[in-house]
């Protein structure tokens, strides 16, 4: 009798406890390993299933015998038990590479250095508002390995970061959607933009003549990528522009869909999101959505009801003629671009956090036109002042949200924003940039 497959998932956490568990339904031995705690939820539900694990260590005998090892998106590549797996020539897959093989849904791909969450959120209530089976994936909701495992459903709208895209290899996306590439997380692929970027490209590895690409037209990143990448799929390319050979395009203040023979527009001014990043993303899941054939009319009035996502420019109060907003997942430079492209109001702004290498003269042009105040909110602002003080007339410190909020009031005046977009990880100061986000919104809301 042939031997069961062995199957190790390493990282216990929403991706490698769905793996587990479909992996064990399935049939496989199945070894779960997390250096780690696991959290209680996912302990039990490894229980349920009866799948092993441990947490605190990694059992080295009982990871270097399996057959293929499943890994989370958080361990890098390089992280010593992967590399010595790889050694051993035991393939490194992901949890989203490994549900696929399950699955005959129709996949919606979503990547980008910004802009993923919204855009798959937005894909998601269109669908969901057409009446579509349609499960939320990758890196927001449930696992796809999980969803697989205990649901049915006819389509997925998936997340998927450069780390999910890593590894993998005949994963094939119906529909795939690369919003931008602009750095980030350069730490993981040896400070190397091309490596970055051929990662985000791996979402069109697979795709045949019957799926389809959407893309930024006007990132240069993605264009250049694009003059040596091979692929088969319908190219859907959208901008801002009033560029009529685009699938969607902006024309005299309506955005405008050609797809697949479907031809509608929509007024931008009626749009839910606002801010021209929000129109890439009402693009690319429009596009999607009249791929999937969901009547435009459909579309267009989820387009209009679509609550924003908390921590995305999230609007918190109006306190005094004063405007608060949460952008606490601004953890990136380009993000806080795009965020203070959208302001119309003066700015008083939250900035600060741990460093990922960033170069702040991307904003400084928004800085020196709508910011008044920058309150830096960081163990070490000594690089937030160096680039910033002189530019704006006050440059101030906080070591807490409430000391900041209370500042930031001291500071705004009747008709301003309070903007929280920082720019940065929140792990010096905060548990995770949703905790920044909530911590400052329990703040602005106790203010009186
Ligand atoms: P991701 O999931 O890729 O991190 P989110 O949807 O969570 O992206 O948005 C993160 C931040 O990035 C938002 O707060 C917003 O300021 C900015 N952003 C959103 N969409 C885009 C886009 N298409 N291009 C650039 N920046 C964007």
């Amino acid at each position: 009798m042939e031997k069961t497959k062995r199957i190790v998932v390493l990282g216990g956490g929403e991706s490698g406890a769905g793996a587990a568990v479909l992996a064990h339904v399935k049939g496989f031995d199945v070894w779960l390993s997390d250096m780690g705690h696991i959290a209680p939820h996912y302990k039990d539900l490894l229980n349920k299933y009866g799948v092993q694990w441990e947490e605190g260590q990694h059992t080295t005998e009982l990871i270097l015998n399996a057959d293929e090892i499943i890994k989370s998106p958080g361990i890098p590549c390089d992280a010593p038990l992967v590399k010595a797996a790889a050694e051993r020539g035991i393939p490194v897959i992901s949890e989203i590479e490994f549900a696929g093989r399950y699955t005959t849904a129709k996949m919606v791909c979503i990547t980008g250095s910004n802009g993923k969450t919204t855009t798959t959120m937005l894909t998601y209530h269109i669908l969901r508002e057409a009446g579509i089976n349609v499960g939320l994936a990758g890196n927001v909701g449930k696992s796809l390995a999980l969803q697989v495992a205990t649901e049915e459903h006819d389509v997925y709208v998936i997340e998927l970061s450069s780390f999910q895209l890593d590894n993998m290899y005949e994963f094939r996306a119906n529909i795939a959607v690369l919003l931008n590439i602009t750095p980030d997380h350069l730490d993981r692929y040896d400070h190397k933009m091309e490596n970055y970027a051929a990662a985000k490209f791996r979402i069109i590895q697979n795709q045949t003549s019957d799926d389809a690409f959407i893309y930024w037209q006007d990132d240069p990143v993605i264009a250049a990528q694009l003059e040596h990448a091979h692929t088969e799929a319908q190219m859907l390319p959208f901008t801002d522009r009033a560029d009529e050979q685009c699938t969607a395009y902006i024309k005299d203040g309506m955005m405008t869909f050609d797809v697949d023979g479907a031809h509608w527009e929509i007024d931008r001014n009626r749009l839910a999101l606002k801010g021209l990043h929000n129109m890439y993303n009402s693009m690319a899941a429009g596009i999607s959505a009249t791929l999937l054939h969901i009547p435009s009319e459909v579309t267009m009035r989820a387009l209009e009801n679509f609550e924003a996502v908390e921590h995305r420019l999230e609007y918190v109060r109006q306190l005094h003629g004063v405007r608060y907003i949460n952008d606490s997942k601004a953890t990136n430079v380009n993000s806080t671009w795009y965020a203070l492209e959208s302001m119309t109001d003066p700015v008083v702004l939250i900035l600060g956090g741990k460093d990922k290498g960033n170069d702040y003269s991307e904003i400084d042009e928004f800085v020196r036109q709508k910011v008044h105040a920058i309150v830096c909110l960081g163990v070490d602002n000594t690089k937030l002042h160096a680039h910033f003080d002189g530019m704006v007339p006050v440059v101030t410190d906080a070591r807490s949200m409430a000391e900041c909020v209370d500042k930031c009031q001291a500071l705004a005046h009747d008709g301003d924003t309070v903007l929280l977009s920082p720019c940065c990880a929140s792990f010096d100061l905060f548990k995770s940039y949703e905790d920044r986000g909530r911590q400052f919104k329990d703040c602005v809301n106790a203010l009186q």
